[in-house]
């Protein structure tokens, strides 16, 4: 491995100190469970790994009311899923950190550094998009927010620069009487790579199937994780029935632009897509207790 040097600040100001000196380049560190192997194979040869672990703000986990949910940068995946807010309001980020690796690897990885890393296959991206999360990012130039929606530039890239590090996301509360479900395939039980993954959310007017809000967003379908819009605008303001969720899938399609690889061609990418969309679309139904 490529020598570099470790830190480990203890407070914001002194990562930002680091970050305002020219070091060459210094990457951020999480849980590693990504950043390790690059460095291990060569792919990135940092001089400084900066740990953001001891930083107070990234290790913060809060709901606060009316704001919505903050998600330090680096709060394990483990501890995301067990938080009961998650669990009760934002279903979709639950799975989808439940589905990280393994167990191992989600005591170690974050959905800060899932969303850092930029692979057009992380599974935490789509449920955040789909709850509308923005990203916090701070730099020795000051404090900015990014919708999640507008991060993403490319396979391994996003908007921010290389004197900045994401401090926290905030997700804000999910709209009334509304659900959301992430699934993925991958050929394996666990440990593999989404050859696609779907997060969907539904909000339903109270007592009836008319859908209120709808969220679609796709991973592993395109060089970024992305919304599938024109199939959200099939379901919001109608009543929502199986055929209804078939027209939305079929529409869903029309965000990829997938590569073939050795995980599936393009055309299973898009059949995959399609049964996923319905596949969460009726999970999202079931949980608001209007199976279709
Ligand atoms: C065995 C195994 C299985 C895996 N399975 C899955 C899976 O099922 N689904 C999935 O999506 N991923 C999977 N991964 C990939 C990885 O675990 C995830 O992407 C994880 O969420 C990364 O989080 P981390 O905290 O370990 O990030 P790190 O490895 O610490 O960092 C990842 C990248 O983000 C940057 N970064 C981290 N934090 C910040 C920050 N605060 N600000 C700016 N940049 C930052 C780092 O510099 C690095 O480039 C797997 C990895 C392994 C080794």
């Amino acid at each position: 491995m490529h020598p570099f040097t470790y830190l480990a600040p203890k407070s914001l100001d002194e990562a930002l100190q680091v970050l305002a000196k020219d070091n060459g380049e210094v990457r951020p560190l999480v849980g590693g469970t990504d950043l390790i192997d690059q460095m291990r194979q060569n792919r990135l040869t940092p001089s400084v790994v900066l740990d953001v672990k001891r930083i107070p703000e990234t290790m913060r986990l809060e709901y606060v009311a009316g704001e919505g949910l903050h998600i330090g940068s680096a709060v394990p995946c483990t501890d995301t899923a067990a938080y009961a807010q998650v669990e009760k309001l934002y279903p979709a980020i639950q799975e989808a950190c439940l589905l990280v690796g393994s167990i191992a690897i989600q005591n170690r990885a974050s959905i800060g550094g899932n969303i850092c890393n930029a692979s057009p296959s992380a599974d935490t991206v789509p449920p955040m998009l789909c709850h509308g999360a923005t990203a916090v990012i701070v730099g020795p130039k000051g404090r900015r927010e990014v919708l999640l929606e507008e991060f993403f530039k490319g396979p391994g890239q996003h908007v921010m620069g290389p004197d900045e590090i994401l401090l926290e996301t905030v997700v804000p509360p999910p709209p009334d009487n509304s659900s959301s479900h992430y699934l993925r395939f991958i050929p394996r039980n666990e440990m593999d790579i989404a050859v696609v993954g779907v997060g969907s959310l539904l909000a339903l007017e109270p007592g009836t199937r008319r859908c209120t809000q709808a969220r679609i967003a796709l991973a592993a379908v395109a060089p970024t994780p992305l919304r599938a819009t024109a199939a959200e605008g099939v379901l919001e303001g109608q009543e929502v029935t199986e055929e209804l969720i078939g027209q939305a899938a079929e529409r869903a399609v029309e965000a990829c632009n997938p590569i073939s690889d050795v995980r599936g061609s393009a055309e299973y990418r898009k059949e995959l897509t399609k049964v996923l969309t319905r596949r969460t679309l009726r999970l999202c139904m079931e949980s608001l207790g209007q199976p279709v």
